[in-house]
């Protein structure tokens, strides 16, 4: 008995000795089901992060990070899942202002007769600025970290997110006919040069290159992208094979699949994200794993525009990385990933007849670690891992929807919505608190959105 108070009082006074003084570090968040997305797809029940500066230093327990960190600031995750930002790997952020515009069209109809046109007539840098703000409000409300997008005036793009604290691998697109921002292909590849430089070793932005599609540029511009991407080092995003019509045209003008012609001159290489792949033969996936070549899966756009149902299972097993992506709003009609990953998950079902395609695990993976793998930026993003950015989110799991739960990857997948997001946090910085967004005037940016609206209107008429 006394040599057992003995040991008691020795381990007492040892343990008072070795225990390290915390340390202080930016935020802690604590309290909630931590889903890391890690290797070993740890889910600690509960956990907590440990953030300083931009980067996530610790995950582990509560007890074990309050017993390591004092956080300047703490977040109580409480009857939420904590979990790695979502990656939005293909959007048209602008776009959010032709939300609603013409519904229900082909995509050749809907593109030649109400998106080009509208384009036309309205994109300006403000114009282009004020979408961008709305996209930005909606991403950040409804749990995307990272996106990366094709559009005009990107460097307009570039600045509104990081005012509002996104990260962003956003190209500068270059299309064969005049667009508002530049009158002729060469002015396009000029314009993404001069982005790339201005945005070089930025902490949130990665300027790419970005070639529309085949089907929208000719070879002399193809090649140049390509060369103009080598020479800076810089990621390719391309929208490739996603309609009928596309291959139609592919075959009529150059004998051979979109991906093949793609193959032949030279275009495929390092850090290059295509767009849908909707109509991609096994022959054309063994293309892109050998060039490894991302995909960019865009389930609900497909079945909007009636484009088809890409083969995402069929890709994995090729050995081709498949990330998730909503594309612009005017297909979608919205930014929020979780719909996306739900979506991602049915259409693969429905298409294979199999109800393990692509389960809620996989999902879930193709809009965190595989969209950061897809952007090559799987050593920074893509799960919650000490050494990663801190970009986090938590998700409320209290709602009658999500109540009972047995499986948390289950309840993400397949019942959670973009409204459910608690906190965004990127790059360390808490853009939205408790759904109070803290980068942006909800208000001023919604009223801005409206106004814009009219012009839009008139465009059409
Ligand atoms: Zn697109």
């Amino acid at each position: 008995m006394l040599l057992r108070t003995w040991v008691c009082l020795l381990a007492a006074a040892s343990a008072g000795f070795a225990q390290p003084a915390r340390r202080t570090v930016s935020l802690v968040v604590t309290g909630g089901i931590v889903v890391t997305i890690d290797a070993a797809g740890r889910v600690l029940s509960p956990g907590a992060v440990a953030i300083d500066g931009r980067d996530i230093v610790a995950v582990d327990t509560p007890e074990a990070i309050a017993a390591r960190f004092s956080g300047r600031e703490s977040i109580d995750a409480t009857g939420q899942i904590v979990m790695p930002g979502l990656i939005n790997t293909h959007t048209h952020a602008p776009m959010v202002l032709y939300r609603g515009l013409a519904d229900d069209l082909a995509l050749m109809d809907w593109l030649q007769k109400y998106i080009f046109p509208a384009e036309a007539k309205t994109v300006t840098p403000e114009f282009v600025r004020a979408g961008t703000r709305l996209a930005a409000l909606e991403m950040i409300q409804s749990g995307t970290t990272t996106y990366a997008d094709m559009y005009y005036f990107e460097e307009e793009i570039a600045k509104v997110t990081k005012e509002a604290g996104l990260r962003g691998v956003l190209g500068q697109t270059i299309i064969q006919f005049p667009v508002a921002d530049a009158r002729t292909p060469a002015e396009g590849l000029a314009r993404a040069e001069a982005f790339i430089k201005q945005f070089a070793g930025d902490d949130l932005i990665v300027a790419a290159v970005a070639p529309h599609a085949m089907y929208t540029l000719d070879t002399a511009t193809l090649t140049a992208a390509r060369t103009l991407a080598d020479r800076t080092r810089a990621p390719v995003l391309i929208h490739l094979a996603e309609t009928a019509d596309e291959i139609k045209t592919s075959q009529e003008k150059h004998k051979t699949s979109p991906a093949q012609y793609l193959e032949s001159i030279g275009f495929w290489g390092p850090r290059t994200l295509a767009a849908h792949g909707v109509w991609l033969t096994p022959a054309d996936l063994s293309i892109l794993a050998r060039r490894h070549v991302a995909v960019s899966h865009n389930p609900e756009s497909n079945m909007k525009l009636a484009s088809g149902a890409a083969k995402v299972v069929a890709m994995r097993q090729a050995g081709v990385v498949v990330g998730l992506g909503t594309d612009g709003a005017a297909s979608n009609n919205d930014l929020d990933m979780f719909e996306a990953m739900r979506q991602a998950a049915f259409l693969a079902k429905l298409q294979t007849t199999d109800p393990r395609a692509v389960p809620a695990p996989t999902a879930l993976q193709m809009a965190t670690i595989d969209g950061a793998r897809a952007l090559g930026m799987d050593k920074e993003l893509g799960s919650l891992e000490a050494g990663k950015r801190a970009d986090v989110i938590t998700v409320s799991m209290t709602a009658a929807r999500q109540t009972p739960m047995f499986d948390p990857l289950s309840h993400l997948v397949y019942t959670t919505h973009g409204d459910d997001v608690r906190t965004t946090i990127v790059n360390g910085r808490v853009l939205m608190r408790d759904r109070k967004v803290i980068t942006l005037n909800e208000a001023a940016v919604l009223d801005e959105a409206r106004a814009l609206a009219e012009r839009v209107r008139a465009a059409v008429r």
